[in-house]
C-alpha cells in the first residue's frame, strides 16, 4: 500500500468505478433486499439463510444475464419461488417487483469528497469512467450525477476482468505505467486491473456488496497499488 504520498505528474489517466465510488449505490440494493425478506417472512430459513440463497441466486443470474436492475428483479423472484415452493401470484410479482424500485428511483448521492476532488483531478489528468451493468442505467445515472463533464470517455463493461482492463487500455491508449483504476471493488476494480498490468488505487467502502470482497493482490513489478481511505486524499497523489 502507498506509503508517503508524493503528487504525480499531471497526465496520469484515471480510471473510476462510479457504484459506490463517486456516489452511494449498494445500500439501496441492501434496502430493497431488507424489504423483500421481511416480506418472504420465511417460517424455517433466518433472514441470513435467506440472504445466502438470495447471493447464489444473484450469482446465477448475473452468469446468464448480467448485472442490473432486470437481473436483480430475477434473482428476487427466483429466490421466492425457490424458498416459498409454490408458485408467484400476479399479485405477489408485482409487489417482489417493487422492491426494485427502491434501487430505481433514489436520487444520485454522491459521496464524500468527489464534488471537490474530482473537477480538481480532471483538470491535471484524463479521466474516464469504467463501470460494469447495464449500459443504459448506468449512463442515466451519470447524468443524473451531474458529474459527465469530468469524464474523456465512459466505458460501461459487462464485467469487469483482466482481459477488459487490456482490450479497454487498448481501446483508449491507456500506456499502462501512467494508468490508475480507482474503486472500491477488490474483485472487480482492484485485482483485475493489477493482473492487467495496471496501477490501482483502492478507495474501501463500508457498505461494499459482498459478492465484490476478494483478497487484495500485488501490483506488477514496477506497478503501484495505493489506499486511500477517503476520495478527497486522491488529490494528494494525483
Ligand atoms: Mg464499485
Amino acid at each position: 500500500m502507498g506509503s508517503s504520498p508524493a503528487r504525480l505528474d499531471p497526465g496520469q489517466i484515471l480510471l473510476f468505478d462510479a457504484d459506490d465510488t463517486l456516489w452511494e449505490n449498494n445500500i439501496y440494493f441492501e434496502r430493497a433486499i431488507a424489504a423483500f425478506i421481511s416480506y418472504l417472512g420465511h417460517q424455517i430459513h433466518s433472514a441470513e439463510e435467506v440472504r445466502e440463497h438470495l447471493n447464489a441466486c444473484e450469482r446465477a443470474t448475473i452468469a446468464q444475464h448480467g448485472y442490473g436492475l432486470r437481473s436483480f428483479r430475477r434473482s428476487l423472484l427466483a429466490c421466492f419461488e425457490q424458498l416459498s415452493g409454490a408458485p408467484i401470484t400476479p399479485e405477489k410479482h408485482e409487489r417482489i417487483a417493487s422492491f426494485t424500485d427502491i434501487v430505481a428511483k433514489h436520487q444520485i448521492e454522491l459521496l464524500e469528497g468527489v464534488v471537490d476532488a474530482l473537477p480538481e483531478l480532471a483538470a491535471r489528468h484524463r479521466c474516464l469512467m469504467v463501470t460494469k451493468g447495464d449500459p443504459e442505467e448506468q449512463r442515466a445515472k451519470l447524468e443524473r450525477s451531474g458529474l459527465s463533464q469530468y469524464f474523456a470517455a465512459i466505458e460501461v463493461l459487462p464485467e469487469k476482468h483482466e482481459d477488459a482492463y487490456h482490450a479497454l487500455a487498448q481501446h483508449h491508449g491507456c500506456e499502462k505505467a501512467i494508468t490508475w483504476m480507482i474503486g472500491n471493488s477488490p474483485k472487480s476494480d482492484i485485482n483485475p486491473s493489477l493482473a492487467a498490468g495496471l496501477n490501482a488505487v483502492f478507495v474501501p467502502h463500508g457498505r461494499t456488496w459482498v459478492l465484490e470482497h476478494e483478497e487484495i493482490n500485488r501490483p506488477h513489478a514496477g506497478r503501484r497499488l495505493v489506499q486511500c481511505e477517503r476520495f478527497l486524499d486522491l488529490t494528494l497523489y494525483f
